[in-house]
């Protein structure tokens, strides 16, 4: 049995690929493009590991990608390769069109090809990581989306996952192939690229920089430590469930302003500063289109696997904020 990541080496894609070699010792296949966004050190620990292989490879390059599958023939495939900033998409969006809608279709392509080759001989299953953004947003009374909530991209980038997942759903009903979609909120923790809030924040108060802040900063997120989200998705796979659609939430949530003062008094506290990292923050020009508030109704993974999750956002932030400053050298 082996697993084939896509994508392992950017921030969530590293920390699954950590905690899977944990739990299992399968061998890891991690197929990585290595865009700005990832960070190969955050895989240092399995350089000398005989059961892990690394392609640097665009996951729209269907003839190397089938002969990486030919040769290791995993029966676990994990989909986290994608374009994940949204400003980047509101300048421009041929980037995640490309990777995220038709790189998510080489890929199942090459899956359904392969999957009818073997279907006999292995337990497959191939997992889309998505997000909860192609819901579209709430209001502060509505309820939290559920697997059952309609699409509603409002960005090029949730636009871009919604499109991919929708060809996930479309296989599934077409070709009864083994694809299940989750659809995380908000992750946090270690090894997330720099432009991301969290790091960002921890980054310029640590180089005393202005802190900017979209509109208000009352968008509300729901926010998941990185390695809960990882731990439902081992759930998912180790799971027998025929439930082909999840939501996976970590029913915390936040006004970003709120968790900008949050991360500047604890900066001070463990930093024994008398500065006031607050002071940096300024109010800018919203986001065009800024989705207003996610939250995750978490009830399908709850009943049908045994996952909850488990970091309180208070250990987690800590946590968070320990890596950075060691990473940021502080
Ligand atoms: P990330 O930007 O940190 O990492 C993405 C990885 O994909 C990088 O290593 C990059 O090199 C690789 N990649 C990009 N294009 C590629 C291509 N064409 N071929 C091969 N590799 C390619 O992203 P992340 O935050 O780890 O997100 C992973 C997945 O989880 C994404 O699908 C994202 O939509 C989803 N998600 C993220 C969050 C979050 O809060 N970060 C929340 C919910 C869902």
């Amino acid at each position: 049995m082996s697993i084939l990541v896509f994508g392992g080496s950017g921030f969530i894609g590293s920390r699954f690929i950590r905690r899977w070699n944990n739990h299992s010792s399968s061998a890891i296949i991690n197929i990585d493009k290595l865009t700005y966004a990832s960070d190969q050190s955050n895989l240092n620990f399995l350089t000398k590991d005989k059961n892990y292989f690394f392609y640097n490879e665009d996951i729209n390059n269907k003839n190397n990608i089938r002969e990486i599958i030919n040769k290791h023939k995993p029966n676990l495939f994990i989909n986290f390769a994608a374009e994940t900033h949204v400003d980047n998409s509101i300048e421009s969006s041929y980037e995640f069109i490309k990777t995220n809608v038709l790189g998510v279709q080489t890929l199942l392509d090459l899956f359904r090809e392969y999957h009818h080759l073997h279907s006999n001989e292995l337990n497959f299953k191939f997992i889309q990581i998505s997000t909860d953004e192609v819901y579209g947003d709430l209001q502060d009374n509505d309820d939290p989306f559920t697997e059952n909530t309609k699409y509603s991209p409002n960005n090029p980038y949730s636009a871009s996952k919604a499109a991919g997942d929708h060809l996930v759903f479309s296989y599934i009903n077409t070709y009864r192939l083994p694809l299940i979609v989750t659809n995380c909120s908000n992750n946090y923790g270690p090894n997330q690229h720099r432009e991301k809030l969290i790091p960002k924040v921890i980054y310029n108060a640590l180089n005393n920089k202005n802190i900017p802040v979209y509109g208000k900063g009352d968008n509300i997120r729901d926010w998941i430590y990185v390695d809960d989200h990882c731990d439902a998705l081992i759930e998912i796979i180790k799971s027998t469930t025929e439930h082909s659609h999840f939501n996976i939430g970590g029913e915390h949530e936040l006004k970003n302003i709120d968790l900008i003062h949050q991360i500047c008094d604890a900066l001070s506290k463990k930093m024994n500063s008398i500065s006031d990292y607050k002071s940096l923050i300024r109010f800018v020009d919203d986001r065009p289109g800024h989705d207003y508030r996610y939250a995750i109704n978490n009830n399908l993974i709850l009943k049908n696997t045994n996952w909850k999750p488990s970091k309180s956002f208070t250990e987690g932030i800590s946590d968070t904020i320990d890596f950075y400053l060691n990473k940021y050298k502080v």
